[in-house]
């Protein structure tokens, strides 16, 4: 629990749109509950027999696809149109389904090519501290 305070206090101070320390774990918290499904994602492929189109290189194109279509749902969008309080249900969900999308092809990816993702994010934000 400290561990994940800590990560997303750091964050706060480089993120403006973050309001509280308990907003931040409460962002944590469910990210790291989102980890978990990498194994759902994995037998999800598995029973469709997926692992051969589930290479390193489809899945980062897939990647990028996906967030093209998260880019897509602000694509004409104003600064002050694409914050939280004005966005509709309707594009809330429509956003929602598309970070999912870039989401299960990055939790794919990173157990294809067995990366931890929380170790491959803290030497990220190691190297990213001397550098900012
Ligand atoms: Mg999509």
């Amino acid at each position: 629990m400290e561990i994940h305070f800590c990560v997303g206090f750091r964050f706060k101070k480089s993120n403006p749109f973050i309001e509280s320390s308990n907003q931040i774990s409460c962002l944590f918290f469910k990210f790291f509950r989102t980890l978990v499904t990498i194994n759902e994602i994995r037998a999800f492929a598995d029973a469709r027999n997926w692992e051969v189109f589930h290479t390193p290189k489809n899945l980062s194109m897939a990647i990028a696809g996906e967030a093209g279509e998260l880019v897509a749902e602000f694509q004409w969008l104003t600064m002050d149109e694409s914050m939280r309080k004005n966005l509709t249900d309707k594009q809330i969900q429509d956003i929602k389904l598309e970070i999912a999308d870039v989401a299960i092809y990055l939790f794919r990816l990173t157990d294809v090519l067995g990366v931890d993702l929380a170790d491959a994010m803290r030497e990220k934000m190691k190297i990213n501290e001397s550098r900012f």
